[in-house]
């Protein structure tokens, strides 16, 4: 009997975007509560970057990927939200969907509606879910209310663009953070109402003039280093600080005692992964994503696509700041 394979990406060791290497490898069939799954597109993700240089280390050799579409193939015993032939999408862990097919666990799989593409599929369920837990789960004292400012850095990302929709179907008042103007106009066309670019100007400072000097009631920063002091400073007095990401480096370690003069201020690092660990709150997560999708509340920007092969290049203009929206690799 032939072997089913599928051409994959894999890294041998932690490093830049040349440990990027196309392998083929052998696919198997599904064990109990996984599936196997064809793939028409995948999506490129910040975490990839974080995992392929070593700042989320894995074992090794370990392929990448966290996010595609595609049909299912093949279901294992005990899954039975999915059947062979449907459309699907998924946002998961362990990596490995830079790929054509694989066998994964199926909890974190999904129903594709037949509205949504599979390269729109592919694109949105990691960076959209994402951006669900991050405004309706997410929140601060006494939850947000249409009308309340919130700042958003990174605002013309893949996550971002999505959040800058969502936020205004929210009645949230977002003041979004980019690194040109270019990127800037783009993230007001999306439902930003004020747009900074932090590159050239102290978005502390216009936070304050924006707000007429009252602070936002959540920063969600996902660069890091470069923008964590400044943010904490951008809150009113009981914000929330939502940490969930590091584009920029890592923070620094701080004293919990900083918190206290800046407002009795909240601090929380949140990841995606949590938030989908059961299969009841991933497809309730998933239906409110394919919902505003769906209703054209929030439409998914595929401003890049590479093929699957040319993935290394994919990563340096990811890191070099060069895209915008979301990147598909195509198969
Ligand atoms: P993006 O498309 O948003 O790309 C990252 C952006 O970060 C860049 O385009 C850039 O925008 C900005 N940035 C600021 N400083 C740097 C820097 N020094 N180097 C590179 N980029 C920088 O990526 P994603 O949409 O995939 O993810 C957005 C963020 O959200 C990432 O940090 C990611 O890790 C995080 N994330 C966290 C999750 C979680 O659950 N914790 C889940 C999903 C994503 P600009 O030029 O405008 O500054």
């Amino acid at each position: 009997m032939t072997q089913m394979t599928s051409r994959a990406i894999r890294i041998e060791q932690h490093g830049g975007p040349e440990e990027l290497q196309l392998v083929s490898v052998v696919v198997g069939e599904p064990g109990p509560g996984e599936i196997r799954i064809r793939h028409h597109a995948v999506g490129l993700n910040f975490i990839d970057v974080y995992q392929r240089s070593g700042l989320y280390p894995m074992n090794l050799p370990q392929q990448l990927g966290m996010e595609a579409a595609g049909v299912v193939e093949a279901v294992g015993e005990g899954v039975t939200h999915l059947q062979v032939g449907d459309r699907a999408a998924y946002a998961s862990q362990p990596p490995g969907s830079y790929c054509e097919r694989r066998v994964m666990p199926a909890k974190c799989v999904c129903k594709l509606p037949d509205a949504i593409s599979f390269e729109t599929g592919a694109a949105m369920m990691l960076k959209g879910l994402t951006a669900q837990y991050l405004l309706k789960r997410t929140l601060p004292q006494g939850g947000l209310q249409p009308g309340d400012f919130v700042l958003f850095h990174a605002a013309a990302g893949g996550v971002g663009l999505i959040a800058c929709q969502w936020a205004k179907a929210l009645g949230l008042r977002l003041i979004g953070t980019a690194g040109s103007d270019e990127k800037c106009a783009l993230a007001l066309a999306n439902g930003a109402e004020f747009a900074i670019n932090y590159s050239k100007e102290d978005f502390l400072a216009k936070v304050k003039e924006i707000t007429a000097g009252q602070g936002v009631k959540v920063v969600y920063d996902s660069v890091g280093k470069d923008t964590w002091d400044k943010s904490l400073d951008c809150l009113a007095p009981f914000g929330l600080m939502a940490s969930f990401g590091n584009a920029s480096g890592p923070v620094a370690p701080f004293a919990p005692g900083i918190l206290g003069p800046k407002g009795s201020i909240y601090v929380t690092r949140q990841t995606l992964f949590t938030h989908i660990a059961t299969r009841e709150s991933t497809q309730a997560m998933a239906d409110d994503l394919f919902a505003v999708v769906s209703s054209g509340q929030v439409k998914i920007h595929i401003a890049q696509r590479y093929p699957l092969e040319d993935v290394q290049q994919a990563h340096r203009d990811l890191e070099a700041r060069k895209t915008t929206g979301c990147t598909v690799l195509t198969l």
